[in-house]
């Protein structure tokens, strides 16, 4: 079988999607770029925004078109909640729930999903998709009730994976040459509470780190409340990223209890001051919603004034959109769209400064970057772009493409056109010495 896989959405998605294409592979079928090629198409899909659904529509149709022999699975959290809608497009042949998706290459492959545990990931598992790290779900599910929250219903209560099998599939894909290893999941920070362990992600991050040669681990968004000042010392172990994405959602008290976040002005910056106290100069990021129901101009003030002075380091910001099945889609006061959009712009234009802010501040040190990917050449050499441990984007001029190596830079200047940090190598001995090996 030639299979042909596409994702949208979130790093979870971008995980499964990843897992699926060495399923496949290890049954011994085929992974083909375009689907011109394909004899099946997966498509997982994501409804975190009325966008991301039609985005999802429209891809399940431009692959029908461009293979209309092939079969088309889809899976993901638009199909979860939206199945009908899905099962009437030309070519869909299979919708899989968010529930079976672990199951779905071991379904259309006939093989127990034991045997994707036992086949050892070398035997012609690719790297699909050129990728530097290497996204793991250890966690999905989620028991909160944000009123804004479609993935929640999408994906259902919470659920982990064992610490053994997470270990078992990162000493794998450090066999195949990953640099980085990415927790991530739909609410990380619950990892093991279903199976009784209230410091789960504590204890999962320190097995990780003393069990694996992982040389990077990144860990993915964690909601707030799930940190304590111990979580911090983590950090103690120079390969834990210092990157901490923490959404927050809103920055006014009154808007977040109608957002039912379990979190307020006062525990926020406690959290976060409690990262810096022990982290050296941690990358803080934050998720924001503009224009949630009901929200007045002076609750807008109050948010953009306490995320001003909370100096995160990046943002993504997001037009609250109303979600089938959520709470926040019954709430009376929905905001103008010009207003949202006037919002979000406002903090958009804050989220580059405080991001260039913060990338100037290493200005001049030494930093290791990964490097992800060629972005183009100049007469003196590659484009290298990736980034740093503490998430600063970085480029480099060099004769060679670095993707996917992990070398040190001295970093010089932002660029904020290209929203990069600009930096001279500072990696000629280790090449050579590489060279000579
Ligand atoms: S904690 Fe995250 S995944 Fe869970 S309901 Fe809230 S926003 Fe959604």
């Amino acid at each position: 079988m030639k299979v042909h896989l596409r994702t949208l959405g979130c790093r979870l998605n971008q995980s499964e999607i990843e897992t699926m294409a060495r399923q496949f592979v290890m049954a011994g079928h085929e992974v083909v770029d375009s689907p011109e090629q394909a004899d099946r198409i997966i498509v997982n899909t994501c409804a975190v925004t009325q966008d991301a659904s039609h985005t999802s529509r429209k891809l399940v149709r431009q692959m029908h078109s461009a293979s209309p022999e092939a079969q088309i699975t889809v899976t993901g959290c638009y199909s979860q909640i939206a199945p009908n809608e899905i099962a009437v497009l030309p070519g869909v042949e299979s919708i899989v729930s968010n529930q079976d998706k672990d199951l779905l290459a071991a379904r259309l492959t006939g093989k127990p999903i034991e045997f994707f545990d036992r086949e050892p990931i070398e035997r012609g598992a690719p790297n699909w998709a050129g990728r530097t790290r290497a996204f793991v779900k250890v966690q999905d599910g989620c028991d909160n009730a944000c009123t804004f929250c479609v993935t929640t219903v999408a994906r259902g209560e919470g659920r982990s994976r064992s610490v053994e099998r997470v270990l078992s599939e990162i000493r794998n894909l450090l066999t195949i040459g990953y640099q980085e290893i990415v927790l991530t999941g739909v609410h990380l920070g619950s990892y093991g509470h279903d199976f009784g362990d209230k410091r789960g992600l504590f204890h999962l991050v320190k097995a990780i780190l003393r069990d694996t040669d992982a040389r990077r681990v990144r860990l993915s968004s964690l909601e707030p409340w799930d940190l304590d000042a111990d979580f911090f010392t983590l950090w103690d172990d120079s390969r834990l990223c210092p990157h901490l994405h923490l959404p927050l959602q809103s920055g006014c008290d009154s808007t977040l209890r109608r957002m039912a976040r379990r979190t307020n002005q006062r525990q926020f910056a406690e959290l976060v001051r409690l990262a810096r106290e022990t982290v050296e100069m941690p990358c803080i990021t934050t998720d924001i919603i503009a224009g949630f129901p009901g929200e007045t101009d002076a609750e807008f003030e109050q948010s953009f004034a306490f995320v001003e002075a909370l100096d995160f380091a990046g943002m993504h910001v997001f037009r609250y959109s109303r979600r089938p099945g959520t709470a926040a889609a019954r709430m009376r006061g929905h905001v103008d769209e010009a207003i949202k959009k006037e919002r979000s712009a406002r903090y958009l234009a804050l989220a580059q400064e405080q991001e260039a802010a913060y990338a100037r501040k290493f200005a001049g040190q030494a930093l290791e970057v990964l490097w992800e990917h060629v972005a183009g050449s100049t007469e003196d050499g590659f484009i290298n772009v990736g980034y740093t441990a503490n998430y600063i984007r970085t480029a480099c001029i060099h004769p060679r493409p670095l993707t996917n190596s992990l070398l040190p830079v001295q970093m010089d200047t932002w660029n904020t056109a290209k929203q990069y940090m600009l930096a001279t190598p500072a990696f000629e001995q280790l090449l050579n010495n590489e060279d000579r090996e």
